[in-house]
């Protein structure tokens, strides 16, 4: 069970979680759990870090740690006041920690991404603590392991480290004795490397670290405890009539991540769908609802479309010129150069004349995937390389729509009535997905013409 930011944001979250995992032991199951920072916390960690490295001025480190060191305190001492005064030694070791590389950042100016992981772990640190004191006032055995100690090594890539299959020998060994009289509270969003060297597996990467874990104990299933019903038709912060979606494929569950739906993280799938685990999304606050699970086969309704998602953060990168036309070699100058740069290319489409390639890639990739089509713009391949910041990608996902026909032709006629502008589309080979860019100012309206003209706000499971 994995418990998300807002799962654990106070002390009625933590009592709320320690209750839920009370009453599912004493239906019979053993259970790990991984958890997040408080809400909010990862968040501050970020930013200090931005600031200790740039500031000019002194930075109001001992503010923060003293503000942080409040916040935590206050909720452990509600949710554990008997072991309280321990666990607050336990965490102000881990404060002073955080004050001394905070300074020393501060000092050398230089905030290296090895040092930045290492901050950003730091929520996970201290929420652990706290919820797995919480279940001891409850009577449950817990303790708390960090995500080395759980067992998770990682590759060295510092902010989205992939996690590795050593791992999983290492977990079993070490989270399985503690569920068998009591409940491991493992740190999610954190890892290490072979050598011990903290990194993090990228933003929500705590779901991820769910997966890892509950396919490594061979979990009978993977349970992620967030802030909503489960997995919606659409952003429910955007469509305001977006559906629980009861059941959903892995290949849909992916997709949908991949294009933006926050409630998962891209890479939470895999590890469960290797080895056929369940994964199931429920809402903290409100336990009795079913939730989502995720499967090898979802039921199969007669809607061929199961949701639409939107990512805003991307830039649309536009390569043109006639030089591209029937030259082999193109495409491989253009991709080899844009991986040696770390770009992630998120769509790519090539119009059929040849003569213009087109991709998107995240915003934080865009100053690095043109200049590296400037480098090869220098080599004769490229005529001219444009690029718009103000796009964003929406995408139609459902395995249904593999072999029905026409489900393109409604997208794209349901957009050009609503008179969305489409800039680009692509649709994956697996047909589970086609997904397509539209001005930033358009993406909302996009994602509500097509909630409606697929009819996603009604329930049709009878
Ligand atoms: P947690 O802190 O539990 O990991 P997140 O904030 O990361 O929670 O993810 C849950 C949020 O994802 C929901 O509150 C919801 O606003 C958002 N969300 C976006 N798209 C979807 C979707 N298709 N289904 C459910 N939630 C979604
Ligand atoms: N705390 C981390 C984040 O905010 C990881 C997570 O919550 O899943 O990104
Ligand atoms: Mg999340």
């Amino acid at each position: 069970m994995k418990f998300g930011g807002t799962s654990v944001g106070d002390e009625e979250c933590i009592a709320r979680v320690v209750s839920i995992i009370e009453q599912y032991r004493k239906e019979g199951n053993e259970i790990a759990v991984v958890v997040s920072a408080m809400s909010g916390v990862t968040d501050q960690l970020h930013a200090i870090a931005a600031e200790v490295e740039s500031s000019k001025d002194t930075p109001p480190i001992e503010a923060f740690i003293t503000s942080i060191r409040a916040k935590h305190e206050s909720v452990l001492k509600a949710v554990a006041p008997d072991e309280a005064e321990t666990v607050m030694v336990e965490i102000d070791k881990r404060l002073s920690n955080l004050r001394n590389i905070l300074t020393a950042i501060h000092n050398l100016r230089e905030l290296t991404p090895r040092s930045k992981d290492y901050i950003i772990s730091f929520g996970e640190r201290l929420s652990a603590q706290i919820l797995s004191a919480a279940l001891r006032q409850a009577g449950i055995k817990s303790q708390p392991l960090n995500g080395c100690q759980a067992g998770i090594v990682t590759n060295e890539r510092h902010g989205c480290a992939q996690v590795l299959p050593e791992s999983e020998p290492k977990i079993k060994s070490r989270v399985i004795p503690l569920m068998h009289d009591g409940v491991p509270v493992v740190m999610g969003y954190m890892g290490c490397t072979g050598d011990g060297i903290v990194t993090t597996l990228g933003r929500s990467g705590s779901d991820y670290s769910a997966a890892i874990v509950g396919a490594g104990i061979d979990a009978d299933e993977i349970w992620i405890w967030t802030d909503v019903d489960g997995i919606m038709t659409s952003d429910p912060r955007i469509i305001n009539d977006a559906r629980v979606i009861p059941e959903i494929s892995y290949l849909e569950a992916m997709e949908l991540s991949y294009f933006g739906a926050e409630v998962l993280h891209p890479r939470t799938i895999e590890p469960a769908m290797q080895k056929g685990i369940p994964v199931r999304v429920k809402n903290t606050f409100n336990p009795s609802a079913k939730g989502s699970c995720v499967l090898a086969q979802a039921h199969r309704d007669s809607r061929v479309v199961k949701a639409i998602t939107f990512i805003d953060k991307v830039s649309l990168v536009n390569l043109a010129g006639a030089q591209m036309f029937g030259r082999p070699g193109v495409a491989r100058a253009i991709f080899t150069s844009l991986a040696e740069s770390g770009v992630n290319v998120m769509m790519i489409s090539q119009g059929s004349s040849e003569a213009n390639i087109s991709l998107i890639v995240d915003d934080d990739h865009l100053n690095a995937a043109v200049t590296a089509m400037n480098k090869v713009q220098l080599g004769g391949y490229i005529r001219e390389v444009t690029f718009d910041k103000e796009v964003c990608v929406v995408a139609v996902v459902g395995v249904g729509m593999a072999g029905a026909p026409g489900i393109a032709g409604r997208i794209f006629t349901a957009l050009g009535k609503a008179e969305v502008n489409v800039m680009m589309i692509s649709q994956g080979s697996s047909e589970a997905n086609v997904s397509f860019v539209v001005a930033h100012e358009d993406g909302r309206k996009a994602l509500r013409v097509l909630h409606d003209e697929f009819r996603l706000s009604e329930d049709l499971s009878e």
